[in-house]
């Protein structure tokens, strides 16, 4: 078969690798029907995400058809058309039991794409299958679905709820990439009063109101504080969601909440930021982060097929497998090509 293969910073191939067998139990060979990259597999082609060594197939998110099943696999069965989930859960551990899969200790997390092999290939082993995937309810399309794979549940539970939007809430969304425009699409789910992206590039604020954005902000050109500031008589946003993953994205969340606000970071970091506590101290303010857990993904399924939450938007292109080097190249340029997420299938 063929898939995507890391070769170091920089490196990426798509070529031809033994086809994966099962290895354990509870796993599931899964034919990937419908695969996409992630931010984060950009940030791993940075070397920003060391524990990814040479030769590690690349991707986490994926809807497939299962193959085959392991002997401990009791709930799936060959045929079965499902969604991987960018977390894998051994459904057994502490963390499992409280549903924080992403922490879990039995062997899963994230591990798909990052510690064993990943989805951008014709075929991917799937750990703890019955616990790590989810069928697919009849009348959603498969490029929905894949839509929940990753950034639909990580902008609703590592933003928004870990936020805790309520009602009439001014929500600041700092990052209007896939993720932060799935903070403000589900944000809606609790009707805040304003949903204001922020961001550098024209096109993803451009983006951000087909996902519910009222106020948009260039915070390369404009005052982000100072907007927030007049938008709510001076005393700041009820939620601010940081979305990008660096040190001045956080610092200017923790600038933008009201006293006894909420902060979610969704964003990866690889550099410390300042925690300004001399300011903070006194705010009565809550700080929240996370690697999403996915259990949110049922909820959002049907949601999904309810038509409740429309995620199509999010699909700007489409693309064959034997393309996935151009597809990398388009998706890198987002700025300029106007990339969110691209669909990749079988020829
Ligand atoms: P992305 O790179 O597509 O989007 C980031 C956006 O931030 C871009 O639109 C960019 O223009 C904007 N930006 C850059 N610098 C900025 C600045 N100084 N001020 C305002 N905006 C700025 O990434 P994405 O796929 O949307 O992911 C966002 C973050 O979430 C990444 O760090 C990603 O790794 C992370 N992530 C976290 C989890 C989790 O579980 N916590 C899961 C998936 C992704
Ligand atoms: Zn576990």
């Amino acid at each position: 078969m063929r898939a995507v293969v890391y070769h170091g910073p920089g490196s990426k191939e798509w070529e031809e690798v033994p086809k994966p067998k099962i290895v354990e139990d509870g796993d599931a060979i899964v034919r990937v029907d419908a695969v996409t990259i992630c931010g984060t597999d950009l940030h791993i082609l940075k070397g920003d995400v060391p524990a990814v060594t040479e030769g590690r197939i690349l991707g986490h998110e994926a809807v497939g058809t299962v193959e085959e099943v392991g002997p401990g696999v009791k709930v799936l069965k060959p045929g079965d058309h499902v969604l991987v989930s960018c977390i894998t859960a051994c459904g057994r551990c502490r963390f499992c039991r409280e549903s924080r899969y992403g922490l879990c200790i039995g062997g899963g997390g994230w591990i798909l794409g990052h510690k064993i092999d990943g989805t951008q290939a014709e075929y991917v082993r799937v750990p703890f299958a019955d616990t790590s995937t989810y069928l697919i309810p009849p009348g959603v399309s498969d490029e929905s679905v894949l839509m929940l794979a990753d950034i639909g549940p990580t902008g609703y539970e590592v933003g928004v709820l870990n936020g805790g939007v309520e009602p009439g809430d001014v929500v600041a969304v700092v990052g209007a990439g896939p993720v932060g425009l799935s903070a403000m699409l589900t944000s809606q789910l609790y009707s805040p009063s304003h949903i204001v992206a922020i961001d550098v590039a024209d096109s993803r604020l451009e983006a951000s109101k087909g996902f519910g954005a009222t106020e948009l902000i260039n915070n390369s050109r404009e005052d982000a504080v100072a907007a927030i500031q007049q938008l709510t008589d001076g005393l700041g946003a009820d939620v601010a969601i940081e979305a990008v993953g660096i040190p001045e994205t956080f610092e200017l969340c923790a600038e933008l909440i009201r006293p006894g606000g909420r902060l979610a970071n969704v964003g990866v970091h690889g550099k410390p930021a300042t925690l300004h506590l001399e300011d903070l101290w006194i705010k009565g303010v809550e700080i929240r982060t996370g690697l999403v857990d996915t259990y949110s993904t049922a909820t959002l399924l049907k949601l999904i097929a309810s038509r409740q939450l429309e995620v199509d938007e999010f699909i700007t292109h489409h693309f064959h497998m034997d393309q996935f080097m151009d597809e990398y190249d388009l998706f890198a340029r987002a700025a300029e090509t106007g990339a969110l997420k691209v669909v990749i299938t079988k020829p």
